[in-house]
């Protein structure tokens, strides 16, 4: 007997004939002889909605009752699935977060998983039933109710297969697999058979929504192997496993971008040691993320600029912080919020010679300008700005064999 852990997506569940059909795919997988977990998302669409309700209500909504707000979006959807499940004839229960628990740290919105508790849930499965669980979500030593990071169904259904000692856990959602970009944008998208951890990371984490990048981490860090697949149709998904098992044909496995970049310049700075350390030393301590940093020459060897990018949505923020920072003197402060992040991943990027330069040529083949760069052993990232990005992923898509 087989215990699988099940995720699925929002679009999966997002509608009362979807969550039927998804208890047919349970019934089956039963019916093999499994033993099943399955993690559900709330229905598609529906923690947006929340958000923006608590929005009507303050921007600054508090963060233990957003996530008292956001959390009820699962318990519907692992309600409507249990019942489903047994008009099915098929014995189901659902568990809330607090009824498990599963039991988490850090802040509010951005909580961690740090352990579930199984014993009633493996005596349920042993019994022959089938566990639902709230994807999303958790509950903090206080008790309180808390999110783990929007998308962060993916990481309960990880955190779960871990510690369960599932020997599967497969993500079911609206694309039949990871593509070398997202199929909804560029039609011409390949499905990747399979991919190693560190590149679905890295692919994750500069925007490929398909995988949250928190649950390929702890996937990688606990070599849990997962596959993602359609809800819809039958096809066989992709992979993601660790890298021995994989043989590198091309340079660039695949395409990401984010629109959720701004890009800061601070013209006029002091050029003399310690002056970086006093610009970011304050924006780390507000928790603010900052991704690429570039410093110009002093041609003058007295001032220079320096230009790092934020998330969109920080660059107030920043601005504030820098605009109270005794330690720092500058001319002036230039922001542009309409850029976007467009990135090449591939583990054969290391043994193949060329790569950076032919994407910066094929960028300029376009008319396209670079306004910053950032390179790692398996990824190059550029910024750039936010129009040109659909002309830069095709292109790139196309001159590094992806279409
Ligand atoms: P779910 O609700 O099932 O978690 P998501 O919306 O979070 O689904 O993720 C699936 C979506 O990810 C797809 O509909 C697709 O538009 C998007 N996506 C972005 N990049 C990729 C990619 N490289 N491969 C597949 N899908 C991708
Ligand atoms: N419902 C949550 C969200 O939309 C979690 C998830 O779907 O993974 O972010
Ligand atoms: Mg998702």
């Amino acid at each position: 007997m087989v215990k699988k852990v099940l995720k699925f997506g929002g679009t999966s569940v997002g509608t009362t004939e979807r969550i039927q059909h998804v208890a047919k795919i349970i019934e089956k997988e039963q019916s093999l002889g499994n033993k099943i977990i399955a993690v559900v998302s709330a229905m598609a669409g529906k923690t947006n909605d929340l958000v923006k309700l608590s929005k009507e209500i303050s921007e600054e909504f508090n963060k233990r009752e957003l996530d008292v707000l956001l959390s009820s979006g699962e318990q519907v959807t692992c309600g409507l699935l249990s019942g489903a499940l047994i008009k099915l004839n098929v014995q189901a229960k659902s568990w809330l977060n607090w009824q498990i628990p599963i039991l988490t740290d850090g802040e509010h919105t951005n909580a961690r998983i740090l352990n579930i508790h199984i014993e009633k849930i493996n005596k349920y499965l042993d019994h022959g039933g089938v566990a639902i669980i709230p994807g999303f979500q958790g509950i903090s030593k206080f008790g309180d109710i808390t999110t783990i990071g929007r998308g962060g169904s993916d990481a309960t259904a990880v955190a779960i297969a871990k510690i369960f000692n599932a020997s599967t856990c497969e993500i079911y959602t609206d694309v039949d697999g990871v593509y070398s970009t997202d199929p909804n944008k560029i039609p011409v998208a390949k499905k990747i058979d399979k991919i190693s951890y560190d590149e679905m990371l890295e692919l994750s984490s500069l925007g490929a929504k398909v995988m949250q990048s928190s649950a390929v981490q702890t996937a990688m860090m606990y070599d849990i192997p997962l596959e993602v697949r359609s809800t819809f149709t039958d096809r066989k998904g992709t992979k993601i496993f660790s890298q021995e098992n994989i043989d590198y044909t091309k340079s660039v496995t695949g395409v990401a971008y984010s629109k959720d970049d701004a890009k800061i310049t601070l013209i006029g700075v002091e050029d003399k040691p310690g002056v970086a350390a006093n610009i970011f030393e304050p924006l780390s301590k507000a928790q603010i993320n900052v991704d690429m940093v570039i410093q110009n020459i002093s041609s003058d060897q007295k001032t220079t600029d320096i230009t790092f990018t934020v998330k969109r949505g920080d660059v107030s923020k920043t601005k504030q912080i820098l605009k109270k920072n005794s330690n720092i003197n500058y001319k002036k402060i230039i922001e542009n919020d309409k850029v976007a992040k467009v990135s090449i991943v591939g583990a054969g990027m290391v043994s193949t010679p060329g790569v950076t330069y032919r994407m910066f040529r094929a960028l300029s083949d376009e008319g396209i300008n670079i306004l910053a760069i950032s390179t790692s052993e398996i990824k190059l990232s550029v910024i750039i700005e936010e129009d040109n990005t659909l002309k830069a992923i095709k292109k790139l898509h196309t001159i590094f064999d992806l279409d």
